[in-house]
Order: structure tokens, then C-alpha cells, then sequence
């Protein structure tokens, strides 16, 4: 059961550490582009607050089905592939990393959620068989939370040998 704050963070991360390696066109990410991922990276579970508001009007959307399908992932690649075409690269990449994000988010939920639900429904609405490996399963929250703190003091120490060495290249 990767926490709020586990999702939000490999997001961040990730696309941090893609900047930094991979991209050719670093000038196309900026600290949106950041912020964004990281949103993306929570953006699944919006079914969650959604209920709150649902519930008053007596209906509900039940948690990890339609926001948690690739499909709702996918969904955002077309205004990326769109606005790239007309060269708006920069606003193109903030939906690149919104898919990535939400198929993160789809990641960590079928690898690690353990609850009752044991997974997500990969294929909703069009099929409600649940897919999870379940991994970590007899690990407790304290772990989890043990795990967000390793994972942030590591990428700090990253970003803190990074920017040290940038300063001399
Ligand atoms: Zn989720």
C-alpha cells in the first residue's frame, strides 16, 4: 500500500532523474514539468477526495476502477502528441509526464497494495478481474514509512552530489 507521499515522490523523482540522464532536451523540463509528474503521480487516487463530494449525493465512485485503468492514463498522450505537432513542446511534455505518472501510480498499486482489494482492475469497466502481486505483503506501514524516508534522503543526496559537481562543469 505505497502511501500518498511514496507516489507523489517516485514520480518527482523519476522524471528528475530522466532530466538529469536521458533528455535531450532539458530546456523542455522545467519545474512544472516536475510538479506536474508528481501531481500525476497522486492523480489516481482522486477517486478518493471524489467520494467525499459523491457521497453527499448519495453516489460513489468505487476505489481503484476507472482512475486506476491505463486507459485513464493513456487518455492524456493525446493532447501530448497534439501539442507537440504544433511545436508547443514544453506544454506537450507536462501531459507526457501526466501519463507517466498515472502508469507509475498503476505500477505501485498492482506491485505493492495489500489490502483487500489485492490489486487493481487493469481492464475496468470492461472487465473487473483484479491484477496485484502483492508484494511486501507481511511488511508493516512503519516499513512503508521507513521506505519514503530512505527514498527522500537518498535522491537529496543526489541532487546535493549533482548540483556540487554541476558547479564546476
Ligand atoms: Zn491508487
Amino acid at each position: 500500500m505505497p502511501f500518498a507521499v511514496t507516489h507523489v515522490l517516485l514520480a518527482i523523482i523519476a522524471v528528475d532523474l530522466y532530466r538529469d540522464y536521458f533528455a535531450k532536451h532539458k530546456k523542455y523540463f522545467t519545474l512544472h514539468t516536475v510538479f506536474i509528474a508528481g501531481f500525476a503521480g497522486l492523480l489516481p487516487d482522486i477517486d478518493i477526495p471524489l467520494n467525499w463530494i459523491l457521497n453527499l449525493f448519495g453516489a460513489e465512485i468505487v476505489h481503484r476502477t476507472i482512475t486506476h485503468t491505463p486507459l485513464f492514463g493513456l487518455i492524456f498522450l493525446i493532447p501530448a502528441f497534439i501539442l507537440w505537432s504544433y511545436k508547443k513542446h514544453k506544454i506537450a511534455l507536462y501531459f507526457f509526464v501526466t501519463t507517466f505518472g498515472i502508469l507509475l501510480h498503476l505500477f505501485l498499486d498492482y506491485t505493492f497494495v495489500v489490502d483487500a482489494a489485492g490489486g487493481i482492475m487493469f481492464f475496468y469497466p470492461f472487465s473487473t478481474a483484479v491484477y496485484g502481486l502483492n508484494l511486501l505483503q507481511n511488511v508493516s506501514v512503519n516499513m512503508f514509512a521507513a521506505m519514503d524516508a530512505a527514498i527522500l534522503l537518498l535522491w537529496l543526496w543526489h541532487e546535493e552530489m549533482k548540483h556540487k559537481i554541476s558547479d564546476f562543469i
